[in-house]
């Protein structure tokens, strides 16, 4: 067996998630749809189709993973873990993408992440039961987030020797790893687990527990804990749009709290389609370039359109993308951290 039964049953095949769908809106093909998808995933779990069959190789890695399908979904299709499901069959061993095998790795070894340096940087344990998650990412790519963050929550305990959460396991047909990295840094940092990164926070909640775990603007918004000033950009007040993360969004049910955070210190403009996916969706601007490509466009030009300073993004892949889509242009890329920080300044 492949699939939870009850999970693939559950499918009334309505076609509602199909305008939600990044990619079936790419191509138009029904295949390309979650409702394909899961029709694709019948026929692997019965055996009309073989694992090597060229369409479901295609469509189990041209999904974003961004669940966009399962809010609009009336039955309760949880896509997310049929997903998980299916690529922990189609990628098993040498048919896993190379490139996700070598991030997996890496990310997997701590030794590996305290030589990037961060962990032992900010490593201070006050005896809280509330810690800083300082993801693998982020800690590469975005230190500045990590410490914009800890300048805006100082109490934040950080735990030194953090390791991966294993959401790049999980997404990446090793959905068992990355249950264990989990449980092992549900482990490593007691209490609640404060985390910058949308796509960790929604794994995490998903293995430890929801409420073990909350993301950043979350937790700030509890504590009414955000800067007193404000953004200024050319003596007026700065004009800052949102590109939601879509597991914080589709998977935690989090809209709320970035806007309100944003509206606190900037003039907040809503893009169209700030929730849809920008293209970075953990690896898959890396395994399928062009097509992350393709995805992020119409959201770069709503971007430009909407005249707006800053871009604000609440997890590392997605500032990854929104800044390299926006290089070259007068729109700044910004992590909600960093956006608050400037208020405290
Ligand atoms: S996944 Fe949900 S919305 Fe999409 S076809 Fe199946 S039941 Fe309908
Ligand atoms: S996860 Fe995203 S790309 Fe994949 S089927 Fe659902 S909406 Fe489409």
């Amino acid at each position: 067996m492949i699939f939870d039964d009850e999970l693939l049953e559950r499918c009334i095949s309505c076609g509602f998630c199909l305008p939600a769908c990044p990619t079936y809106a790419l191509t138009g093909e029904e295949a390309s749809s979650p409702r394909g998808r899961i029709t694709l995933m019948r026929a692997l779990e019965t055996g009309q189709l073989e694992p090597d069959d060229p369409t479901l190789v295609e469509q189990s890695s041209f999904c974003l993973g961004c669940r966009a399908c399962e809010p609009v979904c009336p039955a309760g299709v949880q896509y997310g873990n049929l997903l998980e499901q299916w690529r922990d069959h189609q990628w098993r061993g040498r048919d896993r993408p190379w490139l996700a095998r070598v991030l997996m790795a890496v990310v997997a070894r701590r030794w590996l992440l305290r030589l990037q340096g961060l962990v032992r940087r900010h490593a201070r344990a006050r005896g809280r039961a509330e810690s800083l998650m300082l993801g693998c990412v982020e800690r590469g790519l975005y230190p500045a987030v990590s410490r914009a963050a800890l300048r805006i929550a100082p109490d934040l305990n950080v735990p030194a020797n953090q390791g991966c959460c294993g959401a790049l396991h999980a997404h990446n047909g090793e959905s068992g790893r990355g249950a264990e990295l989990a449980r092992e840094l549900g482990k490593r940092l007691p209490g609640t687990i404060v985390t910058t990164a949308g796509g960790c926070a929604a794994h995490l909640a998903a293995q430890l527990g929801r409420d073990r775990v909350k993301e950043f603007s979350e937790w700030l918004l509890e504590r009414n804990a955000w800067p007193d000033g404000e953004v200024r950009v050319d003596g007026r007040r700065a004009r800052v749009a949102l590109q939601d993360s879509c597991h914080l969004r589709n998977g935690m049910g989090v809209t709320r709290e970035p806007r309100e955070l944003i509206k606190a210190v900037a003039d907040y403009v809503e893009l169209p389609n700030a929730g849809s996916c920008c293209g970075a969706a953990g690896t898959y601007s890396l395994l399928r370039p062009a097509d992350s490509r393709e995805v992020l466009a119409p959201k770069l030009a709503e971007i430009e359109s909407a005249g707006v300073d800053y871009v604000v993004a609440v997890n590392p892949g997605c500032l990854r993308q929104l800044r390299q889509g926006l290089r070259g242009t007068p729109v700044k890329a910004l992590h909600l951290a960093e956006l608050l920080r400037l208020a405290g300044n």
